[in-house]
């Protein structure tokens, strides 16, 4: 069977092609990405950087977690750190083949090396982040041909809703730090 929407990309518009469309294809990983947005919404509830991320392997929460830099007073503590290290727990193994990472904001350098160290091969993420963001804006550490191991990457799913959830959280920290506060 052919695939009508790669003949006719060009002139592509989101309709549904023999329940093919690009909508329906990017599903999974809207429902994978929901999942973690819920893990953000916990880090926003803790009065953390709301972040979450979860590890997914054949359609299974391999691991999951939120940032909590605050709360471990950790610098390591992103939500990838966390639901990296629980996925390598639940799977007994330090590599991630396999494996798609759902996080609500783009990755920083530390966590784009975990990416690439942990052999993920999919790394899905929402909003772009241009203080720190290491997958595309910044640097693209799982995309650098120079480093062992190369990660498919896609980028903006759910973006507004992880970008929404930042943005109330900084408004309300200004908004308890006073009026002189920065
Ligand atoms: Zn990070």
């Amino acid at each position: 069977m052919s695939l009508p929407i790669l003949e006719h990309a060009d002139k592509y518009v989101c309709r549904s092609v023999n329940d093919m469309s690009l909508p329906s294809l990017l599903e999974p990983d809207r429902h994978w990405m929901k999942l973690a947005l819920r893990e953000a919404e916990r880090a926003y509830e803790e009065k953390e950087v709301p972040v979450g991320a979860v590890v997914v392997r054949d359609g299974i929460v391999l691991g999951k977690g939120h940032n909590m830099v605050e709360q471990l007073k950790d610098p390591t503590a992103h939500a990838e750190m966390i639901a990296i290290t629980a996925a390598c727990s639940a799977a007994g193994d330090k590599r991630l083949d396999g494996c798609t990472l759902y996080v609500t904001l783009e990755p920083c350098p530390m966590c784009a090396g975990a990416i690439v160290w942990s052999r993920l091969t999919r790394l899905v993420f929402g909003a772009f982040d241009e203080k720190a963001g290491s997958c595309s804006t910044l640097y693209n550490i799982p995309r650098d041909r120079r480093l062992n191991h190369l990660v498919e990457v896609v980028s903006g799913i759910l973006a507004e809703d992880s970008a929404a959830l930042l943005r109330s959280f900084f408004a309300e920290r200004r908004l308890a730090a006073g009026p002189s506060g920065s």
